[in-house]
């Protein structure tokens, strides 16, 4: 059976108290249960990770928003895959739309994040999605097959195996207009179809694929009720550890 994850991310958000109270809050939670086969993760900010693994169960795992595409050397300011893995994560956010429009995070350099999450002994959880004009023209599915291609594809299949994936429509993220649960399924479908055609059925049927964008405690049962959609990635609703545990309860 697929492993079903809701991951939240706190993308630049809460100092480093704020963050541990946080987890604590969700850790309460947490300890009170959670759906058979749900992987429950948190992704704050580097500097917390260390602190945050130390309050969160050995059962939630944690993520890093993003990492370098070097390994090492003279790249002032870049934290790398081995750091994080060093600090207690088991997985890493590669290729968010934030950064790749912020940041001008291009697929090469993604694909090269990835490699080096899963070299370091991290699960990537890789991010793909179309911006509003692509999907007003109709070209989501060629947007989101050159992304997966691009920042994917070039893994063997024993590397591909360690990989998530989570769709997050641009135009869905943070604006409070989620995509429709029909919208994800035909998305995740299609990702899923991608694997098989690269790697096999098996793999397409193992892959854990994420949705991502505006998912709250109101649309989240909806959403994950869907037969490939495998959980969320979470943004601002991963901010209240109330909010967080009730999108957990959703599947
Ligand atoms: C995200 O940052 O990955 C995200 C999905 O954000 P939000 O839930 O706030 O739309």
């Amino acid at each position: 059976m697929r492993r079903k994850i809701v991951a939240g991310n706190w993308k630049l958000n809460t100092t480093l108290q704020e963050g541990v109270k946080l987890a604590l809050s969700l850790n309460e939670l947490v300890g009170k249960g959670v759906p058979e086969n749900v992987q429950v993760i948190v992704a704050p900010p580097f500097t917390h990770l260390t602190e945050v693994r130390k309050v969160i169960g050995n059962k939630t795992g944690l993520a890093a928003q993003n990492c370098s595409a070097q390994k090492s050397g003279a790249f002032t300011g870049e934290v790398s895959a081995e750091m994080i893995k060093s600090a207690g994560a088991g997985y890493v956010i590669v290729g968010h739309s934030e950064r790749r429009n912020y940041f001008n995070e291009s697929d090469l350099d993604l694909s090269s994040k990835v490699i080096n999450a899963i070299e370091s002994g991290l699960q990537p959880i890789f991010c793909c999605g179309e911006k509003l004009h692509e999907r007003e023209k109709s070209i989501y599915t060629e947007v989101i097959k050159k992304q997966v291609h691009l920042g994917l594809f070039d893994l063997d299949a024993e590397h591909f195996k360690k990989v998530i994936i989570a769709y997050e429509p641009v135009w869905a993220i943070g604006t409070g207009k989620n995509a429709t649960p029909e919208q994800a399924q035909e998305i995740h479908q299609y990702i899923r179809h991608l694997i098989e055609e690269q790697y096999n059925s098996d793999m397409a049927d193992n892959t854990t694929i994420l949705y991502g964008g505006s998912c709250k405690p109101s649309n989240a049962r909806e959403i994950f009720s869907k037969d490939d959609v495998d959980g969320g990635l979470i943004g601002g609703a991963s901010l209240s550890a109330d909010d967080f545990y009730s999108i957990i309860n959703s599947f």
